[in-house]
């Protein structure tokens, strides 16, 4: 268990803001975890407590008061090995091999590791910053595939009793971003490791965008024959790497708002801006969400406020993609990141009468 005091947050997050916390307490496996809960030895660290994991979906606004945990539980281990006939009729599609990942371990990681065996489930997630237990959390989604497509158990230290939880799939209520760990379960449950369901024949998923296109053109670019896990995690880098700023050299933290959900009505006066304003043939990006719902990509809305390439001071919006807020110069202050997004936010609202939800946690 490593504890520090006042310690700098700022190679912590993604966004790079120069923040730190009262107390940082780093543990190495479950057993440790366990152990220094149920000796009482949280009682007199500072308050609140938050577990982060790479800080890539987090936007401090200033110095955190209290105590912020950390895993570096990383490991990655098969538990039912590929070649073994699979009878799983608990989870999402049939599974021939049963992965365990601990909770700190690089997603990405995982994803190589998977694409490296030739498994697949996760290579079209390939590529998104941040840890195994976060995921589990925010059920991160890309190209058409999400978390919870692979997910088969979430494993949790229960904060509250002391004990270790083990909730299945279905138990962890995913939907768009969202989980039981960011809902009723916030703040009591540390996940410790994650355990997927990979499959060893084919199942590519390249409905989404361009992604079909993309990956028949580096298929027969290349000398393969079949189409691997590689080839797709390949793509979908590549495709990552032309559209999203590299976290290493510029501070984001990715898709800054959530795509709204809106009533079919207020689809159709976006629609009907859109068409007077480029021609009847024009078509608005959007998707269908059911009992009347439209969902409209935020980075459409906030493309035609103008706000793509803005710069103002230390902030700006990334010149490639408008969802995304960039620490420009590296010497962001929080302050600047929240009046930008207010005005991104007001600039939507008054265009289209359609309120911005953040995606990234204000802590
Ligand atoms: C350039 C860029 C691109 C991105 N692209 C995508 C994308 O394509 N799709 C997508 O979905 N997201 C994307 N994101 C957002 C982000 O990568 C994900 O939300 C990721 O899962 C966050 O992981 P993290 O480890 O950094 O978590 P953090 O940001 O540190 O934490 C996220 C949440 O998880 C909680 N948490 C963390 N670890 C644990 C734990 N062990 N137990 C309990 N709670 C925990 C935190 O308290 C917090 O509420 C992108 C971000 C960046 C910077």
């Amino acid at each position: 268990m490593d504890i520090r005091e006042s310690y700098s947050l700022k190679k912590r997050n993604t966004f790079g803001m120069d923040v730190s916390c009262a107390c940082y307490v780093e543990y190495g496996s479950v057993e440790e975890l366990v152990e220094f809960f149920s000796s009482g030895r949280q009682h007199g660290l500072p308050l609140p407590f938050l577990h982060i994991g790479g800080g890539s979906n987090i936007l401090f606004t200033g110095d955190f008061p209290g105590t912020v945990f950390h895993s570096g539980i990383r490991f990655i281990s098969e538990i039912r090995p590929c070649g073994t006939t699979a009878h799983d009729a608990d989870g999402p599609g049939s599974a021939a091999v049963l992965v365990e990942v601990g909770a700190g371990t690089l997603w990405d990681d995982f994803c190589a590791w998977c694409a490296e065996r030739g498994l697949w489930g996760p290579e079209n997630l390939s590529g998104i910053p941040g840890e195994t237990g976060a995921a589990a959390v925010q059920n991160i989604g890309a190209y058409g595939v999400e978390f919870k497509d692979v997910v088969r158990e979430v494993r949790c230290f229960d904060a509250v009793t002391c004990s270790i939880k083990t909730f299945r799939q279905q138990e962890c209520k995913y939907g768009y971003r969202d989980s039981i760990f960011k809902q009723s379960a916030k703040g009591r449950y540390i996940v410790t490791s994650v355990v997927f369901g990979l499959s060893t024949e084919g199942g590519p998923r390249l409905e989404y965008g361009h992604v079909k296109s993309a990956v028949e053109n580096a298929l027969s670019e290349s000398s393969q024959e079949t189409l691997t896990p590689s080839l797709v995690r390949s793509v979908i880098l590549g495709i990552r790497d032309s559209k999203l700023p590299d976290p290493g050299k510029t501070g984001s933290a990715g898709s800054f708002f959530k795509n709204p959900v809106v009533p079919k009505i207020f689809y159709e006066k976006v629609e009907h801006y859109a068409k007077s304003k480029y021609g009847q043939d024009y078509e608005v990006p959007h998707f269908d969400a059911g009992s009347g719902f439209v969902k409209i990509p935020a980075a459409w809305l906030i493309d035609q406020c103008g706000w793509k390439g803005y710069r103002e001071g230390n902030v700006g919006v990334y010149e490639k993609q408008p969802l995304v807020l960039v620490n420009l110069t590296g010497k962001a202050l929080p302050g600047e990141i929240v009046a930008l997004e207010k005005k991104i936010a007001a600039s939507v609202l008054n265009l289209f009468g359609i309120g911005l939800e953040p995606e990234v946690e204000h802590i």
